[in-house]
């Protein structure tokens, strides 16, 4: 194991690598949720409505098909009713006798009655798949993590700086001028770039780079 002594201080109170204060580990929470709202915040609402505008389509198109199979059908009733064909011909008021007209028009009545009751039911069937649906939809994103042996991870494009702070300062610096919408969002105190750059890289430069075991474990802690 490594000599306390060459642990780097606290980035933030500069207190003694042991015993190990929680400003670190505190800093970095807050990092990784701003971190995390920077990059996920969008994408997770572009998903939302990706999966609510899938989800609602597809309730509705149920909808539309079993309604329209209850009026087909219901269609299909007034047209077999007797006298229908001459009541409709005579826009309400055809040649015969008044109780068949009353007959008829109850029978319509009932039968409009009947297809207004089918098609709440329809709606409530379709609107109570909801949760089903939006599971479905929702399982169809995939989140997709790179390999642990992409160049891209192993390899990020500030590491090509140097390890120094500045770099990985140049680095946001750049990110903030091409993206200016997120110009708000980014609001880590100066220090936090260096507790950041610290945790992702280990212990700097300047301090000799123990052997994998050693300078690492204390970075990994902070996860606790
Ligand atoms: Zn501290």
């Amino acid at each position: 194991m490594m000599d306390a002594g060459t642990q780097p201080n606290c980035a933030i109170c500069n207190a003694p690598a042991y015993p190990e204060c929680p400003c670190e580990s505190e800093r970095l929470q807050i990092a990784v949720k701003q971190a995390e709202q920077r990059a996920m915040d969008e994408k997770l609402a572009q998903t939302r409505d990706w999966v609510i505008e899938h989800a609602r389509q597809h309730i509705l198109n149920q909808f539309k098909q079993l309604t329209s199979t209850r009026t087909a059908a219901h269609a299909a009733y007034l047209n077999s009713l007797p006298n229908y064909s001459i009541y409709m011909q005579y826009s309400g008021h055809p040649p015969i006798h008044p109780m068949y007209v009353d007959n008829l028009q109850r029978q319509i009545a009932e039968a409009h009655a009947e297809l207004k009751r089918g098609i709440d039911a329809d709606w409530r069937a379709s609107v109570l798949r909801y949760p089903e649906v939006l599971d479905y939809f929702y399982g169809l994103v995939e989140l997709r993590l790179p390999s642990d042996r992409s160049p891209r991870v192993v390899e990020p494009p500030f590491a090509a700086a140097g390890y120094r702070d500045s770099g990985f300062m140049d680095h946001s610096r750049l990110g903030k001028e091409k993206k200016k919408k997120r110009r708000d969002s980014v609001s880590m105190p100066r220090d936090m770039h260096a507790v950041v750059g610290r945790v992702m890289r280990g212990p700097p430069p300047a301090v000799p780079t123990p052997p994998i075991g050693g300078g690492f474990s204390r970075p990994p802690a902070m996860y606790q």
